[in-house]
């Protein structure tokens, strides 16, 4: 749970250490605002990905089920600025499938929260594992990162693309060939 009080006191010590005013009006509301805000953005810290996951339905096929271009947006851990881009969630069922806005929430979990894009990778396929068990598990997240693009290297557009294999994915060269062909 977020602590208002401490995020509001951070926010008016932040600004006046970048040198601004507290008291002036378009000031006067944004420790407040922030810490409303830091709610919704930081959310996912208190859910738990089995919530969405847990909830299977039985299928014969043991074909490979891809979701793709899963829009989120997450928060660095090392700037505490945005990155945001698409995650693809594949798996290899095991008798069991989720429904599919299960994949894109367990994406919403683990992106609401201070994140490491390679992190936040290997986190949600653990999850696919863990509470699906599936054959098989790859998520491929693309993003981009204002830490990069707003400052320092300044590549507007550029993209930091993560990868985590897990199960058959790990063994089987050919599905993570599957995989880039039904990405396309
Ligand atoms: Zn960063």
């Amino acid at each position: 749970m977020t602590d208002h009080e401490k995020i509001k006191q951070a926010v008016r010590l932040f600004l006046e250490g970048i040198g601004e005013d507290v008291s002036r009006e378009g000031l006067r509301e944004t420790p407040e605002r922030i810490a409303r805000m830091c709610e919704e953005l930081y959310g996912g810290m208190d859910q738990d990905a089995s919530a969405h996951l847990a909830k299977t339905f039985n299928v014969e096929s043991s074909g490979m089920v891809i979701e793709k271009d899963i829009t989120f947006y997450s928060t660095c851990e090392h700037h505490i600025l945005p990155f945001y881009g698409k995650a693809h969630i594949a798996y290899i069922p095991d008798g069991k499938v989720v429904g599919l806005s299960k994949l894109a929430r367990t994406v919403e979990v683990y992106a609401r929260r201070l994140q490491l894009q390679e992190q936040l990778t290997g986190q949600i396929a653990d999850a696919l594992m863990k509470y699906m068990q599936p054959k098989g598990a790859l998520v491929m997240i693309e993003a981009e990162h204002m830490c990069m693009t707003m400052r320092g290297i300044k590549k507007p557009g550029s993209r930091t693309v993560t990868l985590a294999k897990r199960g058959v994915f790990e063994t089987d060269p050919a599905l993570e060939e599957q995989f880039f062909r039904m990405l396309r």
